[in-house]
């Protein structure tokens, strides 16, 4: 097969890693810069170009978008999707993904468990916002961020006004929701290939940080999950439209919460704790798959 992957960096662990895993499978597969490409929207015979050359041939697509090119990234994928090429994850079940108030409207709809969740554009209406969630602590977080960067904890009525006031004031648009404390700054992440949870991990923030992303200093390893755990991984990822997903839960004491559903999780975290080969199901799960026009929207919408 040729397998393309929409990559700004080839040295990144997860490309990298992605590249090998198709290597050693036989495979031709080519690194391809996002924002590189230009394309040729033509009803008849979409293209997608590459300073000078016409991307030809591919079988099998992995978009590795970063967050902040989803625009973009997505388009690129998309142009691909038109031309029948195999997505490993669609261009918009990735943007729906990138969007956490879409995403948990997405979820809540389907009776996921999640963290009571308030959202608001007008700053006369924070008080009621803040008794909506419960009251502090609350977690207010900006719809678009990643890597715990624009996730704040507020420990007092006081402090939320004033941390969602600031955020209005500078036109962001967040989310404010139930501390869930009992989860002790740890979370676990799922992470799913093809309908199946083929690896978990539990990410615990450094002493004294309740985000547990490791880019925010958390540490990983391995983790047993419940089958409820399991069960809300998988239908979460399903509900999202995504084929591999990294499914972040936080354990309740109501039960399993999902945080968030990530449509491009990283590779480097979860093969070191786990020691498993997640690259290579990857590669497995597109040689089962990649069917020329083998996707759910064929990019519409
Ligand atoms: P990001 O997309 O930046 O990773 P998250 O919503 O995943 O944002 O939040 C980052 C981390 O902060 C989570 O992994 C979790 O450890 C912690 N966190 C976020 N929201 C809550 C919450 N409501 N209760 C407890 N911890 C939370
Ligand atoms: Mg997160």
């Amino acid at each position: 097969m040729k397998i393309g992957i929409l990559s700004r960096n080839a040295k990144l662990y997860s490309t990298n890693r992605l590249v090998e895993e198709a290597k050693a499978r036989g495979h031709e597969v080519r690194v391809i810069d996002h924002l590189r490409c230009y394309m040729n929207i033509t009803s008849m015979n979409p293209s997608v170009h590459y300073r000078s050359e016409k991307l030809e041939g591919f079988d099998a697509i992995i978009p590795r978008i970063g967050a902040s090119v989803t625009f973009y990234g997505t388009a690129v994928l998309r142009q691909f999707e038109m031309m029948n090429v195999y997505p490993l994850n669609e261009s918009v079940a990735i943007t729906r993904s990138r969007d956490k108030l879409r995403s948990l409207q997405l979820l809540a709809r389907r009776g996921i468990g999640l963290p009571v969740t308030g959202f608001a554009r007008y700053p006369d209406d924070t008080e009621d916002l803040i008794r909506l969630v419960g009251g502090a602590p609350l977690v207010v977080k900006l719809i678009e961020g990643t890597q715990g960067i624009g996730v704040v904890l507020a420990e007092t009525n006081q402090a939320a006004e004033s941390v969602i006031d600031a955020f209005h004031g500078l036109n962001a648009n967040i989310l404010v929701q139930e501390f869930i404390k009992e989860a002790g700054g740890a979370d676990i992440r799922c992470f799913i290939v093809g309908g199946k949870v083929v690896a978990a991990m539990k990410r615990q923030g450094k002493e004294g940080e309740f985000r547990s992303n490791l880019h925010q200093g958390g540490s990983a390893q391995l983790v047993k999950i419940s089958s409820a755990e399991r069960q809300t991984a998988l239908q979460a990822a399903k509900i999202m439209g995504l084929n591999v997903a990294g499914v972040d839960i936080l354990r309740s004491n109501h039960g399993p919460v999902v945080m968030e559903v990530n449509s491009s999780p990283g590779l480097q975290g979860i093969e070191t704790s786990t020691g498993k080969n997640v690259a290579g199901m990857i590669i497995e799960f597109i040689e089962a798959n990649a069917k020329s026009g083998n996707t759910r929207t064929r990019g519409k919408g």
